[in-house]
């Protein structure tokens, strides 16, 4: 160290400047949970389930995000539609544990038919680890990021 440096009094009166300097910026503290951040387009929150218009999952069960997901978090069990002119496999079953869901996207990016998609909801809480995994309904529930629509193709 220099003997500049060993007076510590220039660096300590450096440093308070440097703090006065940031004092008067636009403040980026919000009062969370009241105020919320205003995330990304691409932010990755928790997976959702996407509807068709009628409100029916678009999912066809294949079971390729199952198979991606890294820490086999999503649980499918396939099953017919009752209505044989849609489609003839939807999942019966369709539960995604967010205990252990890492928010990675792979589940997003396998799906042939862009029925599962990140969305843009992070406050996922509880106090067991069962209400933890979500069924489908609750996986349709999830509100959608209105300004992500424009990104898919079907
Ligand atoms: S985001 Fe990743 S960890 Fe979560 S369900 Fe999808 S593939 Fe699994
Ligand atoms: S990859 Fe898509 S269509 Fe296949 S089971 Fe998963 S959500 Fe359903």
């Amino acid at each position: 160290m220099t003997f500049y440096q060993r007076l510590y009094l220039p660096e300590v009166i450096r440093g308070l400047l440097l703090t006065f300097r940031f004092l008067f910026r636009k403040k980026s503290t919000l009062q969370y949970p009241e105020e919320k951040h205003t995330l990304p387009v691409g932010y990755r929150g928790v997976p959702r389930l996407v509807a068709t218009q009628d409100g029916k999952e678009r999912c066809v069960a294949c079971k390729l995000c199952e198979v991606v997901c890294p820490p086999l978090a999503i649980y499918i069990e396939a099953g017919e539609d009752v209505d044989p002119n849609v489609k003839e496999r939807v999942p019966k079953v369709f539960q995604i544990d967010f205990g252990r869901c890492i928010n990675c996207g792979f589940c997003e990016e396998a799906c042939p038919v862009e029925a599962i998609e990140m969305s843009q909801t992070y406050e996922i809480v509880s106090e067991s680890r069962e209400a933890m995994v979500y069924q489908k309904d609750q996986l349709l529930a999830i509100p959608e990021d209105p300004r992500r629509k424009h990104l898919r193709n079907i």
